[in-house]
């Protein structure tokens, strides 16, 4: 039973704050993914869970057990980083094994559990190869195998794919989530990269300058980002956003209006998706009026972005398309897929 209680737990150097009162219960057997732009405190969060970094303050809990002052080896912890630590003079077979042999694990249980491993990720056939004659996604299953064969209850993963190209990213991407599905590890994985994180994630915490935004499943983030933030962060492209007026229901700025929105008279930043939106027929009243600014093939669609409001705004179209830069185009915005912030707080309205 491996459940983490992160209670109020911050970082400081100085004045400097790279982690603000982290306050979260990760379930047994959950998949968590820290997710945010470089900076926001993931890599730090992780590393105190780790025991790598100490805490200015706040408590980790491990199983119900405080961890804070337990070295990082009595943790029951295996992390997984971007560069893959492997040593370079030990063969696979060898560094799968390291682990047990630093925490002195009945030799006779080696064997199997490193074949165990390297059958998990595939390497059977790579075991007696060094580091250097393996190719950086063999290298991250290696990794990767390391932190299996210690039959851990937690794993940290830290980018552990930044380093591989986008193909096979995708396909370790899939090993990792069968792989913590498997072996029902409670996990923790450190992304900057949201498809990433909305693919593999139970739920995803999205932070920024070491301030917690938002936590909740793929889902609940894509469908009700809690801040202007997150609507921007997440989704690809992220949420389309607008600043203007609302009066009498009806928003406006400049070649944007939108009728008919449950909202109070005033300021508001209005949001909505790519795929929410869409062009007008011939004749069809429209919400968004502009020159076409680009337009973007993306294979299943057609990505057209008009400059609106003050921002750049972009709608799927069908991949059909034909359209060139600067033609006048119309989008249809229904009220009801759109996404209410408050300008000031930048907080969800509805
Ligand atoms: P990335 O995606 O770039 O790895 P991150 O979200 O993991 O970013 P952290 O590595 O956790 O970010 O760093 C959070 C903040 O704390 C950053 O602004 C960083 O510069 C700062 N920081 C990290 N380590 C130290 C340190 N030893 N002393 C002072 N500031 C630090």
């Amino acid at each position: 039973m491996a459940e983490i209680q992160l209670r109020n737990l911050s970082k400081r150097w100085g004045s400097f704050v790279g982690v603000d009162s982290f306050d979260l219960t990760i379930a047994d057997e959950e998949f968590l993914v820290l997710l945010g732009p470089s900076g926001c405190g993931k890599t730090t969060t992780m590393r105190m869970i780790a025991g790598l970094e100490d805490a200015t303050e706040g408590d980790i809990m491990i199983g119900g057990q405080r961890v804070n002052d337990l070295d990082p080896k009595d943790r029951d912890v295996a992390m997984v980083f971007q560069s893959y630590g492997l040593y370079p003079h030990l063969n696979v077979y060898e560094n799968i094994r390291f682990p047990l042999r630093v925490r002195k694990i009945d030799e006779s249980t080696h064997d199997e559990r490193v074949m165990r491993a390297a059958r998990m990720v595939e390497l059977e056939d790579f075991l007696h190869r060094k580091p250097a004659e393996l190719s950086g996604g063999q290298r991250q299953r290696v990794a990767l195998a390391r932190a299996i064969v210690r039959e851990p209850n937690v794993f940290l993963m830290d980018e552990p794919l930044s380093n591989l190209d986008a193909k096979l990213r995708v396909s370790t991407r899939a090993q990792i989530k069968n792989l913590s599905h498997e072996l029902k590890v409670t996990t923790i994985y450190v992304t900057h990269d949201q498809i990433e994180a909305m693919t593999l994630a139970d739920r995803v915490v999205v932070m920024k300058r070491g301030v917690v935004q938002q936590v909740g499943t793929p889902t609940e983030i894509y469908n009700r980002p809690a801040n202007v933030f997150v609507a921007g962060f997440i989704g690809s492209p992220g949420m389309n956003l607008v600043e203007g007026h609302v009066s009498g229901g009806t928003f406006e700025a400049d070649s944007v209006r939108v009728e008919g929105l449950e909202v109070r008279d005033g300021a508001l930043t209005l949001g909505f998706r790519a795929e929410d939106a869409r062009l007008a027929e011939p004749g069809e009243p429209a919400q968004i009026e502009a020159p076409l600014y680009t337009i973007e093939l993306l294979g299943d669609a057609t990505m057209l972005t008009v400059r609106a409001g003050g921002a750049l705004m972009s709608v799927k179209a069908s991949k059909d398309l034909r359209a060139s830069i600067g033609d006048a185009v119309s989008f249809v915005v229904p009220p009801g897929a759109c996404h209410l912030f408050d300008p000031a707080t930048e907080a969800r309205l509805d």
